[in-house]
């Protein structure tokens, strides 16, 4: 077995309550390696097409990757991979809590949850026991007190009343972290499954123990110097982003029909930190700790992310930081993604203000907000409809126009009219309106260190590959995508910062290359045998692995394309066409700003270039040679390598 894996899956049907446990073939492992990857290839292999996300038929998969446990810095994720019932595309939602590392030490590289118990259930797994035990007495707690009742010192996953009442946008936490986006959290509750435990005492096995170690104490070293991750984030959390992105118009203010927000120092991260911040916390074993632990009401609870604070803060028009604290913990608690809250939120609002919908709810009115995410995660009055999201509240009322989602995800907190590129990412993401499965090309653009002309669409196809490409291949491994933005050198961004003519050098590069570098993109990996002293991840990978093969910049590249492809094919299946990919008429046709006529995304400039970067057709479809290229075999076969089954007990 290659190092990094513990050698087999285990996939229980709540139906039968057969288990069963098997090995994955090798050149699976190979191709698809872990988290995301590995997790696309799964669903689209077991996954019947055209499935009902919230029928007993869906597949939820519960998958880590080579690095997760193996002591490697910031890389104990874990990823949940199934269909979305909030989109209906795949949905990867990655986490950095603790059960990946748990899930592995009870032995298994994956757990595959089919079926549906006939009552609420937890899976308990020990090593190789694993059983259905009754959740009668956990059913309706939040996640914090589930996960209390739940057996100590081992690995949780859970939901909360949101995930139980399906809402399409609840969410699963594990400890204080939270698996997002998509509605995850609801396929759980339709399974009846209010929780995953997992425990055991197995060690993930090194290939190269002394050398992985030595090239980790480097690579932890590299992340301390490195300025977005030993400086920014250790000291203000994501949300330093708020003051940035309020500087360059891409921070979403009143349901995004602005980018900037005259309060938004209030809620940055600068005050978050001066005001309320106990201290630092992190994913186990990350030198980066970007989590915050804050004060509120004389509890010490987790702090919002910039996300949230984006969404429940300026685009709700609310300056009020300690608010915001308050709705993400209690978004927490009731198991619900603060992104899509935040914009159905703003939804509501604007649609109440034009008269198609009556509510209460209106922009910089904090009262109510609280019992609205009650009402939405009971599904109570109102907050049944808003359960829906955006893009059913928008079919259904009007205002498709400014309903800000795509394929019915509703966006993240970055408003793409102020960083186009990060606009054409919206588009093409596999699960609808992810900054991060979309190359987030707005570091590049806007909020990070360089900024290549954020309102041009010139160069940005190339680069939302090359971002999306690298991400993909980083999430796929195991390893937090926050670690990408050491693959900009420290020491070009000093050169950036110092000299006006490097700075203004690096952008043009970035600028007139970009689409060069998207083509040398769509080349094979054995055009890019590199392996640049400061990207460490291929040589982890190298020693996590196994011996006798090359790891370069290349195969890491090929590895985030492949993820790509595979999402896209899975997509297709289940009937989304290129049509999908776009975004909502306010970001595409009004202007943000009326003095700046270049203030909205040009969609159609850069999407014909990013599809034909990517080797697919005009319609958005992977060419056949793509496919063979990056060696994705198109046919539907289950993965067992040897299966062995048995009967999961069932606990009182
Ligand atoms: S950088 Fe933040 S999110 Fe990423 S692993 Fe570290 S603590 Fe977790």
């Amino acid at each position: 077995m290659i190092g990094g894996y513990m050698g087999k899956v285990l996939e229980v049907d709540l139906n039968s309550k057969q288990v069963k446990k098997y090995a994955l073939p090798h050149h699976m492992l190979e191709l698809y390696v872990g988290n995301k990857g590995l997790g696309a290839r799964l669903l689209y292999d077991l996954l019947p097409p055209a499935t009902d996300p919230l029928s007993e038929k869906n597949v939820f998969i519960v998958i880590t990757a080579p690095l997760t446990g193996s002591g490697a810095p910031s890389s104990n994720r874990f990823n949940i991979t199934t269909k979305s019932p909030l989109t209906g595309t795949i949905v990867n939602s990655n986490c950095g809590g603790d059960f990946g590392i748990h899930l592995k030490k009870a032995g298994y590289d994956a757990l595959i949850i089919t079926g549906k118990a006939d009552r609420p259930v937890y899976l308990n797994i020990d090593g190789e026991n694993v059983s259905i035990e009754d959740a009668a007495e956990l059913w309706g707690l939040d996640t914090q007190k589930t996960q209390e009742k739940l057996p100590p010192k081992t690995g949780k996953i859970v939901i909360g009343p949101a995930g139980e009442n399906l809402v399409k946008y609840a969410s699963v936490i594990s400890e204080e972290r939270v698996a997002g986006r998509g509605g995850v959290g609801a396929v759980m509750g339709s399974k009846n499954l209010k929780a995953v435990v997992a425990r055991g005492d197995q060690k993930v096995r090194v290939a190269h123990e002394e050398k992985f170690k030595e090239i980790c104490k480097k690579w932890r070293e590299l992340a301390r110097q490195h300025p977005a991750t030993g400086e920014e984030l250790p000291r203000y959390g994501t949300a330093v982003f708020v003051n940035k992105c309020n500087a360059t118009f891409t921070l979403p203010t009143r349901n995004y029909r602005y980018g900037t927000f005259s309060e938004a120092d209030a809620v940055s991260g600068e005050t978050l930190a001066e005001k309320y911040l106990v201290k630092n916390i992190g994913c186990r074993g990350c030198p980066i700790a970007c989590g915050r632990l804050v004060e509120f009401k004389g509890k010490k609870i987790k702090g919002p992310e910039y996300e949230t604070v984006g969404l429940l803060g300026p685009n709700i028009m609310n300056a009020d930081l300690m608010a915001i604290i308050e709705f993400n913990y209690l978004a927490d608690l009731l198991g619900l993604d603060t992104i899509s809250l935040g914009n159905t939120l703003g939804f509501v609002m604007e649609a109440g203000e034009k008269g198609l919908i009556k509510t209460n709810l209106a922009f910089g009115k904090i009262d109510g907000i609280s019992q609205a995410i009650e009402d939405i995660a009971y599904r109570r009055g109102f907050g049944d409809e808003m359960a829906e999201g955006v893009r059913y509240l928008s079919q259904k009322y009007g205002g498709e126009e400014f309903a800000i989602h795509v394929k019915g995800l509703e966006i993240a907190s970055y408003e793409p009219r102020g960083a186009v590129g990060q606009g054409l990412g919206y588009a093409i993401a596999s699960r609808g309106g992810c900054h991060i499965g979309g190359g987030y090309a707005i570091y590049l653009e806007a909020n990070g260190p360089i900024t290549v002309d954020p309102l041009t669409p010139l160069g940005k196809p190339g680069l939302v590959v090359l971002n999306q490409t690298t991400m993909e291949a980083v999430s796929s491994l195991g390893c937090c995508i926050f670690t990408v933005y050491m693959f900009l050198p420290r020491q070009l961004l000093e050169l950036n910062a110092r000299s006006p003519f490097a700075s203004k050098l690096i952008r043009g590069t970035f600028l007139y290359g970009g689409n060069l570098i998207g083509r040398a993109l769509s080349l094979p990996a054995w055009t890019l045998p590199v392996k640049p002293p400061f990207i460490m991840l291929p040589q982890v990978w190298a020693h996590v692995y196994c011996t006798g093969q090359r790891f370069t910049l290349g195969r890491l590249m090929e590895l985030g394309k492949r993820v790509v492809n595979m999402d896209r094919i899975f997509n297709l299946r289940e009937g989304l066409t290129a049509r999908d990919d776009t975004l909502p008429a306010r970001l595409t046709e009004e202007l943000q700003r009326s003095e700046e006529p270049n203030s909205r995304v040009p969609l159609d400039k850069m999407l014909p270039k990013y599809y034909h970067f990517r080797g697919w057709s005009r319609d958005g479809v992977p060419k056949a040679k793509t496919l063979r290229t990056l060696r994705i075999d198109p046919q539907q076969s289950h993965p067992a390598a040897a299966v062995s089954s048995e009967s999961a007990t069932t606990g009182s």
